[in-house]
């Protein structure tokens, strides 16, 4: 929750693809990251995101059709 990946200027992901929501963990809710599905088309596969994230928290996946 160092919320880097949240910065807007487009280091961490020139689409601003992640944002604060409130998630649920085990038994609780709280604030945390999501990522915009259903913005996924604006992904442009830089991987600036995995490779930003100081705790290693994002990890890419291979799709396979
Ligand atoms: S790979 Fe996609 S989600 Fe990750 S930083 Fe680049 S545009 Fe953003």
């Amino acid at each position: 929750m160092c919320e880097k990946c949240l910065n807007e200027n487009g280091n961490f992901c020139p689409k601003n693809l992640f944002y604060k929501d409130i998630v649920k963990k085990v038994g609780r809710e709280e604030e945390g990251i999501r990522y915009k599905y259903k913005e996924i088309s604006k992904c442009q596969g830089c991987l600036k995101c995995e490779l930003s994230c100081p705790e290693g928290a994002i990890q890419s996946v291979t799709i396979v059709n």
